[in-house]
């Protein structure tokens, strides 16, 4: 049989390719991003408990109520939002799909969306799935910043979103009180909907503040801002997240989800209800994954890799000129098969391939990954 692709441009994720290479050759891998280190016993002994107390039915469509709640006196906490738990909160499996859904809610052939590149691998597919065209704009320097008045230059009657993402995937750069008051300013008075990808919330470094869009009420008006639990208890193979939307957003999001997952996993729901009730897990976290950073950066000291600046996420990226000429999707390959290290090629974050000879580091491990790997590093 064939079929007429929806996606003829797309191949499998650069994350499951380098996780397979890794496993192939034995390699450290710092590729995909995921935390090798076990997540909290506790949190795992109440899904134990709470599966034992018979919740494995359906919760509702939106979400387990008690943890809808939870979530919005989190936020009211952190970021001064007032949220409504019932109208205004959905659990769903990730963020990936808490994206791909409010992508879907908005979007109809023809519009375009605005997306910073380097992007999350999905962004681009997920637009595009829905006959939508991304527009994309890459962030500018060392820094990864976003040029403003690029942004205005783009802007037509067909935009219909733009694509935030702080503390940003690859780069962990974090978005500025500034960035977001020009946000702010460039769609007041027009129909753009925002979807924020803030799934690092807690992972963000040097003393930065997060600046959730969640702070903004002018901009949480038109926006979809999506988490994952997943980052925030170091369990990202649970796939479970939220999105917090307006009421008549959200509407029309559960419209798309309560067809397609309907709802997500009961017992880790139940669980996540109480342990969100305990803030010290989540406020010590950004401190937990800096340390990792500066151990990766202190062990790689003497190393040829020109280390780029990261404030946040678990990633950092880095320039290999120094030791290799070859394009990063081929400098990858070699150095997991040759150097027993995995790590992400900067040019898999781009929809359209751009040389480039920076890879993306994933320092959510524990020490003993981070030294094996650094020992490799140092000797290329
Ligand atoms: N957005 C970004 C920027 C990510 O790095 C990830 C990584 N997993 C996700 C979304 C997806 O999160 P989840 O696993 O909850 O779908
Ligand atoms: N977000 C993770 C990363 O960037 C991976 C998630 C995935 O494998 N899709 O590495």
């Amino acid at each position: 049989m064939q079929l007429n692709s929806k996606l003829p441009k797309t191949g499998t994720t650069i994350f499951t390719v380098m996780s397979a290479l890794a496993a192939e050759y034995n390699a450290v891998n710092l590729g995909q991003g995921f935390p090798d280190f076990p997540m909290d016993s506790a949190l795992t002994d109440m899904v134990t408990a709470a599966m034992k107390a018979g919740n494995n039915q359906y919760v509702p469509m939106a979400g387990l109520i008690r943890l809808r709640e939870g979530i919005a006196e989190k936020v009211e906490q952190l970021y001064g939002a007032v949220i409504h738990p019932d109208t205004e909160i959905t659990i769903t499996p990730g963020a990936t799909y808490a994206i791909y859904t409010a992508l879907t809610a908005i979007l109809h052939p023809g519009d375009e969306v605005i997306v910073f590149e380097p992007a999350y691998d999905s962004y681009i597919p997920n637009i595009e799935v829905n006959g939508a065209k991304a527009v994309p704009l890459s962030l500018k320097g060392n820094d990864f910043s976003i040029d403003w008045q690029e942004v205005r230059s783009v802007i037509t009657e067909k935009t219909k979103a733009i694509i935030i993402n702080s503390p940003h995937n690859p780069s962990g750069a974090v978005l500025t009180e500034n960035d977001m008051l020009e946000l702010t300013a460039i769609v007041r008075g027009t129909g753009i909907f925002i979807i924020s990808d803030e799934v690092y919330e807690h992972l963000i470094f040097d003393g930065y503040q997060h600046n959730s869009v969640l702070r903004y009420p002018e901009l949480l008006q038109r926006s979809f801002v999506c988490f994952s639990f997943g980052k925030t208890y170091s369990c990202t193979g649970w796939k479970l997240g939220y999105c917090i939307a307006p009421a008549t957003l959200t509407a029309e999001f559960r419209k798309i989800h309560q067809f397609n997952a309907f709802t997500c996993n009961s017992p880790m729901q139940f669980a996540l209800s109480e342990f969100i009730r305990q803030p010290e897990h989540y406020l010590q976290l950004g401190a937990a994954m800096q340390e990792k950073r500066d151990y990766l950066l202190n062990l790689t000291k003497g190393s040829r890799f020109q280390f780029l600046p990261s404030h946040g996420s678990y990633f950092i990226c880095a320039d290999y000129s120094a030791i290799s000429e070859e394009p990063d999707d081929v400098f990858v390959q070699t150095l997991t098969r040759q150097a027993g290290v995995a790590l992400i090629p900067l040019s898999s974050f781009y929809g359209e391939k751009r040389l480039s000879h920076t890879v993306r580091f994933c320092f959510a491990k524990k020490k003993e990954t981070l030294q094996m790997a650094a020992e490799r590093l140092v000797k290329l």
